[in-house]
């Protein structure tokens, strides 16, 4: 490995570091403290020349090249090969409702950038995920229902291929790779930048609600009837929260079990609140925070971590929810259960997530009609035996609920095993081995559950 370090140092402008190399742990820190990434090169990218090298030199040799944006991937570590770092490409530009999005930037930056021109980009939940990563698995977000997933505003990517050449990918040009690239996750090369359409939008009647553990089981319920007849303009997730009692959480949610409601509404405030007012009428909120505010504040509304924390989630999709539902969930994550997690989240999905671009797309999950994620508490000594108990018993009286489609930006570590193939229909699945086959025969990318 010393002659492709070797190789790396003459040929990228970036920092390269072995594991024995002051700096070699920050260039391999990310979001998820539990993945402890040691890999046998880390290399922080500053150029798509540097990609390009990069990319050359460890295919030459054989060794596996892996991305590394912000951590909020995947928690399985990286063990040998090469670490790509891209934090350091961050720059955002905008032209015209188009934003040109450089392979470090997270959501933030272009939140900001768009912001300045009366636009706005169709995020996740959270500003501090990297833009690539998230749009590469499709993306489903706080607007989602209303816009669709995030990778249907990709209008284009430059892209390193397994050959180590730049490729660009759109709808004109490698047409295969922009479909793959639009929700086929990984193994399609490395990606150097990304084209975003932005769209109108400088104001949201949005925010999150927060009721008692007393009001849980009156307000999940009619939650869950609200949302079967909410139009599509209507966006909105709900969680329980267990919140430890710990300084760093809000004094009214500290130590305590209680449920919140998120919502985002791009359109008449007026209209908006009237819509939410059932939800409103169905408890007494401790924290009404729902209002128009600038849609640059929507990472607001779900408020995640933004400092990097020992994390292990499990995520699922939803078929159509109805009382009975309802009724079972509350029976084993109710208020009254005591469980090793600090946030069961329940999203509405559909609307225009269920129809693809009409060029089509590689996303996946399209069907869903609500996602379930588990969050557990941050104790990693809990992660491999605790918590997937906990996960499977929660969802075992669920199982009638649980769609048979998966959405790859949700499936945490993919250790139920099936769970990375679920992620796409067959024939997506089939398609993707072809593509990644002609843009890296020899799989320098690697990806799946167990890359
Ligand atoms: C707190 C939190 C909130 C989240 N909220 C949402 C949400 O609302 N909706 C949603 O859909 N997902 C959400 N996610 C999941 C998130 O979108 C995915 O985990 C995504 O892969 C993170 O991308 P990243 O680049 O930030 O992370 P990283 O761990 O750095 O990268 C993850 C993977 O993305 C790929 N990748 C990243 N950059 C490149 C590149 N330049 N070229 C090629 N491949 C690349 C690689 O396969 C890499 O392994 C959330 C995750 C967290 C932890």
């Amino acid at each position: 490995m010393s002659e492709l370090m070797d190789q790396l140092r003459g040929a990228v402008a970036g920092p390269v570091f072995g594991p024995e190399d002051e700096g070699f742990a920050g260039e391999v820190a990310g979001f998820n403290l539990s993945a402890q990434h040691r890999p046998e090169v880390a290399v922080g990218i500053t150029s798509e020349a540097d990609a390009v090298a990069v990319v050359r030199a460890a295919a030459s040799s054989g060794a596996p090249v892996r991305v590394l944006a912000t951590g909020h991937g995947s928690p399985t570590p990286i063990t040998d090969g090469v670490l790509v770092n891209t934090s350091r490409l961050s720059t955002v530009t905008i032209d015209g409702r188009i934003a040109h999005i450089e392979a470090g930037c997270r959501w933030a930056e272009v939140v900001a950038a768009a912001a300045e021109h009366g636009l706005a980009p169709i995020t996740g939940a959270s500003d501090a995920v990297g833009c690539i990563g998230y749009t590469l698995g499709g993306g489903l977000g706080p607007l989602t229902r209303t816009y669709g997933v995030s990778s249907d505003f990709a209008r284009g990517f430059r892209v390193v291929t397994g050959a180590g050449e730049v490729v660009t990918a759109n709808a004109e040009e490698n047409s295969d790779l922009f479909w793959a690239l639009r929700g086929g996750k990984g193994g399609l090369g490395l990606v150097v930048s990304m084209d975003f359409e932005l769209v109108e939008l400088s104001t949201l009647y949005g925010g999150s609600l927060f009721f008692a553990a007393d009001d849980i089981s009156t307000v999940f319920s009619t939650w869950v009837e609200w949302t079967k007849t909410a139009p599509e303009t209507v966006n909105s997730s709900v969680a329980i929260l267990r919140l430890p009692p710990i300084e760093a959480i809000p004094e009214p949610l500290r130590g305590k079990t209680s449920l919140t409601v998120r919502y985002a509404f791009a359109g008449d405030p007026a209209e908006g609140e009237r819509l939410l007012q059932p939800i409103r009428d169905a408890g007494t909120a401790f924290i009404d925070g729902v209002g128009e505010m600038p849609a640059s504040n929507i990472a607001l509304i779900h408020n995640d971590p933004k400092d990097p924390v020992t994390a292990w989630d499990r995520g699922m999709l939803l078929t159509d929810l109805d009382a009975d539902f309802a009724a079972a969930f509350l029976d084993v994550a109710g208020p009254d259960q005591q469980l090793p997690l600090v946030a069961i989240e329940i999203r509405l999905l559909g609307g225009a997530m269920h129809r693809d671009v009409p060029e089509g797309s590689a996303v996946g999950g399209r069907g869903g009609a609500y996602s379930l994620v588990m969050i557990g508490v941050p104790d990693p000594s809990l992660f491999e035996k605790v918590l997937p108990a906990t996960a499977d018993g929660v969802t075992a009286p669920l199982a009638g609920w649980i769609s048979p489609e998966h959405t790859v930006n949700f499936a945490g570590g993919f250790s139920v095993p099936g769970s990375y193939e679920a992620c796409w229909p067959a024939d997506t699945f089939a398609r993707l081995a072809e593509v990644r086959a002609a843009y890296d025969p020899d799989r320098v990318f690697p990806f799946g559950p167990v890359s």
